[in-house]
């Protein structure tokens, strides 16, 4: 049985003063139980700081995880930053391969490949985010594509355990769009993405790796992607902006 898990990922969203007041707001809303949920928040590199004296000044339940990472350890790569400069915040957890970053910063398979390479060797978990466009859903290729971003993010990459990797399954077509997969469409990729999982990792850590879904989750919906088998949690972007709405995730998780 895998631990649930409910990250947040603000993306390009609170400046530094406005992501500690979030983060205090969470703090309160989920108290110190968050039921056995484990629950990570990922805020703009400016607020990793911030946010995470938040969680050790007030003792927050939720683990701090950047949005994005260069896999050199230091030199000359402007605008960059490293491993070490994110667990030197107090990073525990990185997201990689966000659509958004394939997308409009023209990231690859290859450069995610080195990225959870990278994370892993400093012992931050990769959220590894994969995800088909609308174009390859309405040809009904998602499976095939999917299984083939996995394959290529992962190709070489050796874990000693489960808990070290959390990938994210996020329908292009369903982020910010309001339009959500059906819990149906989310257990079918995210099925094959764990059969993947098992050939390259091998049945014993593939049946601990967390695979979330994401794609405009919200309270209302969140409990029907759980109730599928092979969904341990949801990476959330709009609804992880407000307090009340992402502490209500964690409690129907
Ligand atoms: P929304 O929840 O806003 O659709 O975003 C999903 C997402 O991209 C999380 O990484």
């Amino acid at each position: 049985t895998r631990t649930r898990l409910i990250a947040g990922n603000w993306k390009m969203n609170k400046n530094y003063t406005e992501g500690v007041q979030l983060a205090q707001d969470l703090a309160n809303e989920l108290g110190h139980d968050t039921h056995g949920v484990e629950v990570v928040v990922c805020p703009p590199a400016t607020d990793l700081k911030g946010v995470s004296g938040v969680i050790e000044f007030d003792r927050a339940p939720f683990g701090l995880g950047a949005q994005n990472v260069y896999w050199e350890a230091s030199g000359a790569f402007t605008g960059e930053l490293s491993c070490d400069m994110l667990k030197s915040v107090g990073c525990t957890h990185c997201i990689v391969g966000h659509s958004e970053r394939r997308d409009y910063f023209g990231e690859t398979d290859g450069d995610i490949n080195l990225k959870v390479k990278a994370l892993l060797a400093a012992g931050i978990v990769p959220i590894s985010c994969c995800g088909e466009s609308l174009e390859v859903r309405e040809a009904g290729n998602q499976v095939d594509f999917v299984v083939g971003q996995i394959r290529a993010d992962f190709d070489g990459v050796e874990l000693e355990s489960g808990d070290q990797l959390v990938v994210a399954y996020e329908p292009i077509w369903a982020i910010g769009t309001g339009k959500t997969a059906t819990p149906e469409d989310a257990q079918e990729v995210c099925g094959a993405i764990r059969a993947a999982l098992v050939d390259i990792f091998g049945a014993d850590i593939a049946s601990q790796i967390r695979v979330l879904y994401g794609g405009s989750a919200k309270p209302g919906n969140v409990a029907g992607f759980l109730a599928e088998e092979d969904v341990d949690g949801a990476l959330v972007g709009g609804a992880s902006l407000v307090a009340a709405d992402f502490a209500a995730m964690v409690e129907r998780a």
